[in-house]
């Protein structure tokens, strides 16, 4: 495996001042005055602060949004809104470049994958551009009893707050603002404490693409300050949620209050099924970056990765070989695979588990290391895995949300399916097999909200993604999504 350090790019010019809330169309302090530093993961270093919003900026930030929601705003006519998100969409691209170094330098994604995603929210706002015609639908009935008539309206919910995660602030936004702006709703927008970078970089060209004042509000902070105020906010008609199940449950205890909508994307440990007939060329790189893919930090990585047992062998081997080959650095280096995981604290957990896995018995069959030498003030892990796991095990039951493959052996379909769906997740799940009927039975057999054949880790906004059980419930993308932001009321008309 090799490493590296140096950074081949400029310090975006974004970076420097303590940036503040977005409100109302203005960048504010916060009411406390207080600021936070973040970090650059790949070396440790501060690349800006952040102010530190509380309860009265967020009663101030709804406040901004409900008062732009009952202007001419949730009235726009869809082409109108159609033709914001397409501005929007000209002005991503324009600053692509700009926007994929920023988030690399905020949460440690290589460049490779920030890049990605830029044009991977390109797609998601013209997705979400061509519903804009389903908050006006008006539907009719003709068919009640006597001379009545009934009308269908949707209009848009309100207000809603999103809360985001760390592990790629810049795309997770746009499961928020994207249906926000599609609809004629508001939204106040909490991301995380160790990653805001992008999405405040971002809300300065929304506002130059002519989003209106109030419409996207930013609070910075901390969970348990902003994120909780928001969550329990009685101004607040729903929340849109990503991040661990544990949060979610205090999300879903603090909504009591208004009994306010909840979408919650939460965390998985995805079953991810090999077969011995499975075309192992492809299903080693594959199921390898299933789970190695932003150093293991994306929900559904398919983290339990089940290996028939015939192929378990040779398949660990063919692992270990292409585990040894990536190369983990500096996202901002050409061709680094693997950056750095966001924070100390996650490094801790990371290898926390790492020990876990060895102490309960399981074969440490490549990596299980801290990065040191240039690397040593980030916060990098060798690419791991483990073999010989058993499905009981803490490292094959808890999300790591680390570069951790567990391999499970198994030998049968119906052994396999039992074991996939032993998990209080429900997130995601794959199978690799050249048998079409051991793919349909592997994939309805799964119970999760997404199953990828001889692939992983596609996501299309039109087809969308959400999970079952504790990986929470609500469908981000496609048409449903629109309509989860949507308010129905029907209308009987006498006609006598
Ligand atoms: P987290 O739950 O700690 O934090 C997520 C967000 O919630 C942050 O903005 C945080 O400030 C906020 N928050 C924390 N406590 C809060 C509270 N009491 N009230 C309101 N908000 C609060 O999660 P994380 O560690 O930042 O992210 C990793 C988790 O996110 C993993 O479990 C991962 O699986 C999950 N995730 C899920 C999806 C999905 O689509 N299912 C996608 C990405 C990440």
């Amino acid at each position: 495996m090799q490493t590296s350090a140096a950074t081949v790019h400029e310090r975006p010019a974004f970076l420097g001042s303590t940036k503040q809330l977005l409100i109302g169309g203005q960048w504010v302090p916060a009411a406390s005055g207080e600021a936070f530093d973040t970090f650059n993961p790949a070396d440790g270093t501060v690349i800006g602060r952040l102010a530190r919003g509380g309860p009265v900026d967020i009663d101030r930030a709804v406040a901004a949004a409900r008062a732009a929601f009952e202007g001419p705003w949730s009235r726009w006519k869809p082409i109108e809104r159609q033709r914001l998100l397409l501005r929007i969409n000209d002005l991503l691209l324009a600053h692509a470049e700009e926007l994929a170094v920023l988030e690399t330098m905020d949460m440690g994604a290589p460049l490779s994958r920030t890049r990605s995603t830029v044009q991977w929210i390109s797609q998601t706002i013209l997705h979400f551009a061509s519903c804009t015609g389903a908050a006006t639908t008006t539907t009719s009935s003709h068919s009640l009893p006597g001379e009545v008539m009934a009308l269908t309206h949707k209009t848009p919910l309100g207000v809603v707050g999103g809360i985001i995660p760390w592990n790629g602030p810049l795309g997770g936004q746009w499961w928020i603002l994207g249906p926000t702006l599609a609809t004629g709703c508001t939204c106040v927008l909490k991301p995380a404490e160790d990653a805001s970078l992008s999405v405040l970089r971002f809300a300065e060209i929304m506002a130059q693409a002519g989003v209106p004042d109030g419409v996207m509000n930013i609070v910075t902070g901390y969970g348990s300050e902003a994120g909780s105020a928001l969550a329990a906010h009685p101004g607040v008609d729903k929340i849109s949620f990503t991040g661990s199940t544990e949060t979610g449950r205090k999300i879903v205890a603090a909504s009591a209050g208004n009994l306010k909508r909840l979408q919650l994307e939460l965390g998985g440990k995805s079953p991810d099924i090999v077969f011995a007939d499975a075309d192992l060329d492809i299903a080693v790189p594959g199921a390898a970056m299933g789970v190695f893919s932003n150093s293991g930090q994306i929900c559904y990585s398919g983290t339990r990765l089940f290996v028939q047992r015939r192929v378990q062998e040779e398949f660990v081997e063919r692992l270990r070989h292409f585990s040894a080959g990536l190369k983990v650095g500096n996202g901002l280096q050409p061709d680094v695979d693997l950056g750095p995981l966001i924070s100390a604290r996650q490094l801790d957990r990371v290898m926390g588990y790492v020990k876990i896995g060895s102490e309960e018995g399981a074969v440490l069959a490549a990596g299980g290391a801290r990065l040191g030498n240039e690397l040593a003030n980030g916060y990098f892990v060798e690419p791991t895995v483990f073999s010989d796991v058993a499905n009981t095990m803490a490292i094959a039951r808890e999300e790591i949300f680390g570069p951790v493959i567990s391999v499970i052996p198994f030998d049968t379909v119906d052994e396999v399916l039992k074991m996939a769906n032993d998990s209080e997740f429900g997130l995601a799940g794959g199978v690799w097999t050249r048998d079409l009927s051991t793919a349909h039975r592997v994939s309805q057999g799964i119970r999760s909200g997404t199953v990828w054949v001889n692939c992983y880790g596609m996501v299309d906004p039109t087809v969308g993604f959400g999970g079952c059980k504790a990986s929470g419930y609500g469908w981000k993308g496609s048409t449903e999504h629109v309509e989860s932001f949507l308010q129905r009321k029907a209308v009987y008309i006498n006609l006598n």
